[in-house]
């Protein structure tokens, strides 16, 4: 299993507990990157697609729900899983973004397990 994944959230400190929690859930990549918004994102992607793309909701220049639609329209990204990773749960921003293409939506408390179990259908 070698698999790539970005981590994209505007806090620093998030990004190190979401990458932490992916480490303890046992899953590994072989090439880890992060972003602090959509439009960095999007530049680190059009360089080097990757197989996941964690995504935080709320985020300045450009937040999550505009990046999965402006990934769906990557060619290049076809095959790339779209995990929200927010604390924002309300049912219709989560439908929303789920019918513009995320695969997946991880909500607090972020466990190893939570991760495991979400991440791993698309790792194989
Ligand atoms: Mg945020």
């Amino acid at each position: 299993m070698a698999k790539s994944l970005m981590i994209v959230d505007d806090s620093a400190t998030m990004r190190k507990i979401i990458m932490r929690t992916v480490r303890m859930s046992g899953l590994s990549f072989k090439r880890t990157e992060e972003a602090g918004n959509g439009v960095e994102a999007l530049e680190k992607l059009s360089v080097g697609p990757v197989d996941i793309l964690l995504v935080d909701i709320n985020m300045p220049e450009m937040d999550g729900a505009e990046l999965v639609k402006k990934v769906r329209e990557m060619p290049a990204c076809k095959k790339t899983k779209i995990v929200m990773v927010s604390t924002e749960s309300s049912q219709e921003v989560i439908e929303d973004v789920m019918a513009d293409g995320a695969d997946g939506f991880i909500t607090k408390p972020f466990t190893p397990e939570k991760f495991q179990e979400k991440l791993s259908p698309f790792l194989n």
